[in-house]
């Protein structure tokens, strides 16, 4: 499909109709493993790579092809591939690049699992791992111009959704060759292109705003053909392939996923501009509020500013203790990005595997709510944001 249409529109259309399956007006899901072929000599082909086809379906299969067609449009890239979870995306483009001797320039905020890699994983591998603050742009610009091969960003971060000059930071990792990555989970490919403002690869968790309703997991990559095949040679050899009932989840999610970003977009706006004023709440982060750090690189590099927030209690971790419960229109759980509003502290879901001291370090408190903005009436969440804070 062509990129020139717009997003919402390729989100409906992109990679849909790959499938010949008598005029099917949506894409099936093909459970087969294998697919067979009456020609030996495009068998031979098909397998060596030289002619398109479907082999075996930890390589490629019809329906997760499709939803790589998809992400590819959306985020206009030469190419895209696929994974099991967004970690496995992550994992799999990290190890891909950083061989023994090499060196990944990143920051202390990047989403708890993508931390554990950098903090305990790569290293055992012999790899380099240089962590910046991450708003501090002169020294992510130092420390990659010291030199380094892979360049690993997310904006906005989790929980405190903090903000990266994504164009800024590409520019220095040209000037050293360095290979930059960006996790694109939170802002989504309808509020941030990474691509267009410089990096190399992006990547998703699709289990997150792609698939929007909390029930597939998976993980996606799109950017410059040679790295994305480089990372689909080593994942369809260590096995992390996403399954196609899986990838027909997302992909049916992905339809509307502008329609529910659009409105998670204005719904989060108001309840953060609501809870700023409030007299219990101390602290809100959010992008889209003037008051934020990173608001003016964000309204630069992002079309919107998304459904996530955090924000804190000023009777911190008992008072949590109250609001959470109380919120009859959340559920309190992990992840984020489904069409149900999503509570939870930070020390208990995305951080959880760092010690007090590490989310210290990293300034999330731990009276910390994270809150993803569901696409309910905005009144209704919040009036139950409302009666919540009534308790504590
Ligand atoms: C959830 C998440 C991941 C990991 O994705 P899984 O699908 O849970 O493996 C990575 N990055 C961000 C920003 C996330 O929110």
């Amino acid at each position: 499909m062509s990129t020139s249409f717009k997003k919402g529109t390729a989100a409906v259309w992109a990679g849909e109709g790959n499938v010949n399956t008598a005029g099917a007006a949506t894409t099936p899901i093909v459970s087969s493993v294998a697919f067979s072929y009456t020609d030996l000599d495009e068998w031979y082909e098909v397998s060596k790579g030289n002619k398109e086809g479907y082999i075996y379906s930890r390589n490629t299969n019809p329906t997760v092809a499709a939803l790589e067609e998809k992400i590819r449009v959306l985020e206009d890239a030469e190419a895209a591939t696929s994974f099991a979870t967004g970690m496995a995306a992550i994992s799999n483009s990290l190890f891909t690049f950083l061989t023994a001797g090499k060196k990944v320039v990143s920051i202390k905020d990047s989403y708890g699992g993508t931390s554990k890699l950098f903090l305990d994983f790569l290293p055992k591998y012999n790899v380099e791992v240089v962590l910046c603050d991450t708003t501090d742009h002169e020294g992510l610009e130092a420390a990659i111009l010291k030199s380094c091969d892979v360049v690993y960003l997310e904006t906005p971060t989790n929980p405190t959704l903090k903000i990266i000059d994504i164009e800024r930071i590409s520019k220095a990792a040209k000037k050293v060759g360095a290979i930059v990555m960006v996790d694109n989970t939170f802002a989504t490919p309808i509020n941030q292109s990474p691509l267009e403002l410089g990096a190399d690869l992006v990547l998703h968790s699709a289990t997150k705003y792609l698939c929007g309703h909390s029930d597939a997991m998976g993980g996606l990559l799109a950017g410059k053909k040679k790295f994305v095949q480089e990372v689909f040679q080593f994942r369809e050899i260590n096995g992390a392939t996403l399954q196609a009932d899986a990838a027909y989840m997302i992909a049916r999610g992905m339809k509307t996923l502008e329609l529910r970003i659009e409105r998670q977009n204005a719904s989060a706006l108001k309840i953060a501009n609501y809870l700023k004023q409030h007299d219990k709440v101390s602290d809100v982060f959010y992008p889209g509020l003037e008051s934020h750090k990173g608001h003016s690189i964000a309204a630069r590099q992002m079309r919107g500013f998304g459904g996530m927030m955090s924000f804190s209690l000023k009777d911190g971790w008992p008072a949590v203790k109250k609001f959470l419960p109380a919120l009859k229109l959340a559920h309190l759980a992990a992840s984020l990005g489904s069409v149900s509003t999503l509570a939870g502290p930070p020390r208990t879901t995305s951080h959880v595997e760092l010690t007090e001291e590490q989310r210290r370090q990293l300034g999330i408190p731990e009276g910390l709510i994270r809150y993803s903005v569901g696409i309910e009436n905005v009144d209704d969440l919040l009036n139950d944001l409302q009666q919540a804070l009534k308790l504590v």
